[in-house]
């Protein structure tokens, strides 16, 4: 028996002992290469020499003080830096401690808006059937993964979910891509109507769907259409880049690609690059404004937000991500990364989609390729992935579960953004022969 409570109890885990680059080595000295980041979280490589020198660094002149009274250097440096980077009107930044309380802040920012601007009826949440938001009540709520909310219902009331942009499975074969992203938009509006369009708060999406379905990215205009009807409706769009912010698409947010900008925007996992706890909201100047002219102040903390150590950490692993090089090396791995899956798995029978941006890439199994077909449940192939790809030396993120009715087996791939053309071979050889060895 052990005395740590494990997510999956019974089960044996190696023990990590140490990691440095890609590579993850357990007590028993195996090595193993590090093709998820985790969950999307190592960005920029484990034991980065400069990261861990500014991270000592702060922990020689101060690891705590209480965001009640003190502001830090290392937090405010790292809200400048994010400004910086991120598109107008993003203009301000909220420090939290990870994904989960990252989205629980962005519904709770959106909410006191409506209050300060005296439209309190404005409480309507809209998410995405196939998302995830965390796992905190709130975030929990807004996102639509069936087998994670069921044992926890009544989650928060008013949340409500409309189609993702999931071309593999929903867009029809003579639709096109504009004519499916405006289908989509149509629903969406739809759903405003119904719940009375003075009533909806805000719509949540991730740009690029990470952990319910392995990479998906929206067609073309799809998020174009989203904005337009946010304005429209005078809906606050909250965008979660949770995962697949920070660099990991190929640029620093994900929702560049998409040429639009949220009210309310979600980092975290790639921003601490697993060297801390960390995680941010970045928002509006309106709705900062709305606060400081009236309350003065958000309705919302926890006690280690903008930890210091995580602060400097953070800014670090930003400097490194903002380099030309490292998005760069994001994009030309990404490239081969989907190049090589393509031509090692492109013609598997059991392979439905290879898809995904920079270094965010996922693999979608199926029984039967041509009529899409999932495999059964109950030989859950997305665990057996995972665990052929542990016995070969590799670090997968599997996602499997009923997501409204539709059974899926999806890998992620989402390695740290240092990673070289050899590691990315072997990646490749090692998914492919886990895949196949899962499957057999
Ligand atoms: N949002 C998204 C898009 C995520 O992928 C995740 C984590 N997988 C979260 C929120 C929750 O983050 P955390 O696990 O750090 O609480």
């Amino acid at each position: 028996m052990t005395r740590l409570l494990h997510r999956s109890i019974g089960q044996t885990l190696p023990r990590a002992a140490s990691a440095r680059g890609v590579y993850i080595t357990d007590t028993e000295g195996r090595q193993y290469l590090d093709g998820s980041g985790g969950a999307a979280v190592t960005s920029v490589g484990h034991a980065h020499p400069e990261v861990l020198a500014a991270m000592r660094a702060q922990i020689d002149n101060l690891c705590y003080a209480h965001t009640g009274f003190f502001t830090t250097d290392a937090a405010e440096e790292l809200a400048e830096k994010l400004v910086n980077l991120a598109p107008e009107p993003l203009n301000h930044v909220y420090l939290v401690s990870g994904g989960s309380e990252a989205v629980e802040a962005a519904l709770k920012m959106a909410r006191q808006y409506f209050v300060e601007v005296g439209q309190p009826q404005r409480r309507h949440i809209i998410a995405r059937r196939q998302s995830y938001h965390g796992n905190t009540i709130g975030a929990l709520a807004t996102g639509g993964n069936a087998m994670r909310r069921q044992q926890f219902q009544p989650l928060l009331p008013e949340t409500h979910h409309v189609s993702p942009c999931y071309a593999y499975r929903d867009k029809g074969n003579d639709e096109t891509p504009e004519a499916y992203a405006a289908r989509l938009a149509d629903e969406l509006e739809a759903k405003i109507r119904e719940l009375g369009p003075d009533s909806v708060m805000a719509f949540v999406a991730e740009p690029v769907v990470g952990a319910t379905l392995g990479a998906v990215a929206a067609e073309a205009d799809y998020f174009k259409r989203i904005r337009k009807l946010c304005d429209h409706y005078g809906v606050l769009l909250i965008l979660d880049e949770v995962m697949c912010g920070m660099g990991r698409t190929g640029t620093m947010f994900a929702c560049e690609q998409e040429g639009i900008t949220p009210d309310i925007l979600t980092i975290a996992k790639g921003l601490g690059g697993g060297y801390q706890p960390i995680g941010a909201v970045m928002l509006s100047s309106a709705i900062y404004e709305s606060f400081a002219n009236g309350s003065g102040l958000f309705q919302h903390g926890h006690t280690y937000l903008g930890h210091p150590v995580a602060a400097a950490a953070a800014n670090k692993v930003v400097e490194i991500i903002a380099r030309p090089e490292t998005l760069a090396n994001v994009n030309a791995m990404g490239e081969r990364l989907q190049n090589g899956l393509e031509a090692a798995l492109g013609a598997s029978p059991y392979v439905g989609d290879i898809r995904g941006r920079g270094l965010f890439r996922g693999i979608e199994l199926v029984a039967d390729r041509e009529h899409k077909t999932p495999f059964d449940p109950a030989r859950k192939i997305h665990a057996k992935v995972k665990r052929q790809a542990m016995a070969r030396g590799l670090i997968s993120y599997p996602m499997g579960g009923t997501i409204d009715g539709i059974y899926g087996d999806h890998i992620l791939l989402a390695p740290p953004y240092t990673i070289e053309p050899a590691e990315i071979d072997l990646l490749i050889e090692r998914i492919t022969q886990a895949i196949d060895a899962a499957i057999a």
